[in-house]
């Protein structure tokens, strides 16, 4: 398993418990506005092999969970026996993904591995490629949620709300998806760094804080566990 950052421990990145975050390189999305650009275009270091597999095994009993987050975590070969090795040390397991990648996510829900996933949708089905390039789908995101939803994990939607997205966007969006537990619009930051050819776009005006929770509230009438 190749690990690129951690942060050794955190309270926001999995609800509820203190949790450390592993970060993997790699994805095969290229969304603008990616906050960890340096994992996508090889910039980023690599943790010592074993470093991380050290530390975990350490703090057991002092972190409740861990969270493995990205880059896209399901593009490595040997993420289920790495997920395996955590789950043996007692932790909670919580596993953010583009949802890009359902046959893996059936394998890790067949083998119980995962306490918690959250999962992007990233936009309309109809504007994905164009939002995140590479070889995006809506339908194979669509298929990742379907599997959540029938095997009863606990599992969260979220959507940045980019400013390329419109009110109509949104709504489409929210129609897309089944009713999930949780769905999270998430406001948009510019990222610090990004493709000179898209400094347009990554400069547009995000919505404000009051805009989005005025959209939370009209986008319940079709997921109503929408929050921000
Ligand atoms: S899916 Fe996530 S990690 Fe991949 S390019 Fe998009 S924002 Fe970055």
């Amino acid at each position: 398993m190749i690990i690129s950052g951690m942060v050794k421990s955190s309270l926001v990145d999995y609800p509820g418990l203190a949790a450390c975050v592993l970060f993997v390189p790699g994805c095969n999305y290229n969304c603008f506005y990616c906050h960890n650009r340096s994992l996508l275009d090889g910039t980023h270091e690599v943790l010592f092999p074993g470093y991380v597999e050290k530390f975990i095994e350490k703090r057991t009993g002092l972190l409740d969970g861990v969270v493995i987050s990205g880059g896209e975590p399901t593009l490595q070969k040997d993420l289920i026996p790495f997920m395996k090795m955590i789950k043996k040390l007692g932790y909670k397991l919580k596993l953010d993904t583009n949802g890009s990648s359902p046959a893996v996510i059936e394998k890790i829900l067949e083998y119980e591995l995962c306490d918690y996933f959250a999962v992007d949708y990233k936009a309309p089905a109809g504007r994905y490629e164009e939002i995140c390039q590479g070889n995006s789908s809506a339908e194979a995101v669509l298929n990742t949620i379907h599997l959540l939803l029938k095997s009863n994990s606990g599992f969260e939607v979220r959507t940045t709300v980019i400013p390329q997205l419109g009110r109509s966007d949104l709504f489409t969006m929210a129609q897309e998806l089944p009713v999930v537990p949780k769905y999270v619009l998430n406001r948009y930051r510019a990222p610090d760094s990004y493709n000179k050819c898209d400094s347009i776009r990554i400069m547009q005006k995000p919505y404000t804080q009051q805009e989005i929770s005025t959209l939370v509230q009209a986008i319940r009438e079709h997921q109503p566990n929408t929050i921000s």
